[in-house]
């Protein structure tokens, strides 16, 4: 079938394939088509102007034909709909807003066909709170909420009810590295189970990386994962960012704030924690209409106010997060 598409060069096609995915604009049911140079990523949605900045110079809309993707057409005439779901270790995750009936036929679907798939939830709440947690109900399968994720070569164990953890970000944490050089030091304010410090540390030999989260809970497998990783050179810390940064001042190289809802409210900490000439991965959500400049000023007056100065090194969209709403991430120097 006919379909508007990505046309990409095929070296840069896994990575756009995952910003695509990360955007929720990857049409799934369709195969992704390729010829000697291209490949032709199907479109489940026109991207935004946002997302198109962010996709390499070398990036193309067509029109294309595509075959179904197998996989997919069973489940769908199986279930007579094409059920969404991500899958973190061997837990589905279902969508929040699905009516019993349906997650129930899904979930028991998923354990009798998927056999890497364990236990099938559905949240039942948002993520909220300080430590960004949801409830869940166990919908199929064995009932737990604990499991061990791998992602770019790196294990981690979380409690999904107790750690906030997701895979959403995946693209995102490896874009990072590109950022980190050997012998820097590392601040992860808000580093929950460590899938940003610990990745940076196996990947990238940085002299330290300080990971700091105010849950327990979140630290208990923070801990448990530098073990099952064998990482070096991390600290984990249980505390508030806030009061850790007083006695980590001016030492970081980067600084993470993976915290988008309310980082702002750390950016004197972050400011303080960072070397001059060291850099602040700011992580926010913006509506589509303002992504990054109301951040910049905050960002800016933040800086403002300890005497220093920012030079903006990038902005990016990471994901959508809502209608209108996306993650976004701000790459600022600090002078
Ligand atoms: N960076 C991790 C990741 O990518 O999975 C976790 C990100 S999660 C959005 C934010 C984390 O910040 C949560 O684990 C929460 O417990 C932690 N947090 C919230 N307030 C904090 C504070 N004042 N100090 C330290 N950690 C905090």
């Amino acid at each position: 079938m006919k379909q508007h598409c990505i046309k990409i060069p095929k070296k840069k096609g896994e990575y756009v394939r995952k910003m695509l995915l990360d955007f929720e604009i990857l049409d799934n049911s369709l195969k992704i088509g390729m010829d000697g140079t291209f490949l032709y990523i199907p479109l489940s949605r026109e991207p935004t102007t946002g997302e198109l900045n962010n996709l390499p110079k070398k990036t193309e809309l067509i029109d294309f034909y595509f075959e179904l993707q197998k996989k997919k057409t069973i489940l769908k005439d199986l279930l007579d709909f094409s059920p969404t779901y991500e899958v973190i270790g061997d837990i589905a995750l279902l969508e929040e807003n699905l009516d019993h009936q349906k997650a129930s036929r899904i979930a028991n679907f998923l354990i009798q066909t998927q056999p890497n798939i364990k236990t099938v939830l559905k949240p039942l709440t948002p993520v909220t709170g300080e430590f960004r947690l949801r409830k869940f109900e166990i919908t199929a399968g064995e009932p737990k909420t604990e499991t061990i994720h791998r992602e770019y070569g790196c294990r981690y164990k979380v409690d999904l009810a107790k750690a906030y953890f997701t895979p959403r970000l995946s693209t995102e944490r490896s874009r990072i590295l590109s950022w980190i050089k050997e012998g820097d030091t590392i601040i992860d304010m808000f580093a929950g189970v460590g899938p940003y410090s610990i990745l940076l540390a196996k990947s990238k030999k940085p002299s330290n990386v300080i990971a700091i989260d105010k849950n327990p809970d979140a630290v208990y497998y923070l801990k448990e994962n530098i073990t099952l990783n064998l990482a070096k050179n991390i600290e984990a810390i249980e505390g508030d960012s806030r009061e850790e940064a007083k006695k980590f001042a001016n030492t970081a190289d980067h600084v993470i704030m993976n915290l988008p809802h309310s980082a702002h409210e750390f950016l004197d900490s972050a400011i303080l924690l960072t070397k001059p000439g060291g850099i602040i991965h700011y992580y926010g959500i913006a509506p589509e209409d303002d992504l990054f400049e109301s951040y910049i000023k905050l960002i800016h007056l933040a800086a403002e106010g300890t005497g220093k100065h920012i030079n903006i090194l990038e902005k990016r969209v990471v994901r959508s997060y809502a209608p209108h709403q996306y993650n976004i991430c701000i790459e600022v120097k600090i002078i």
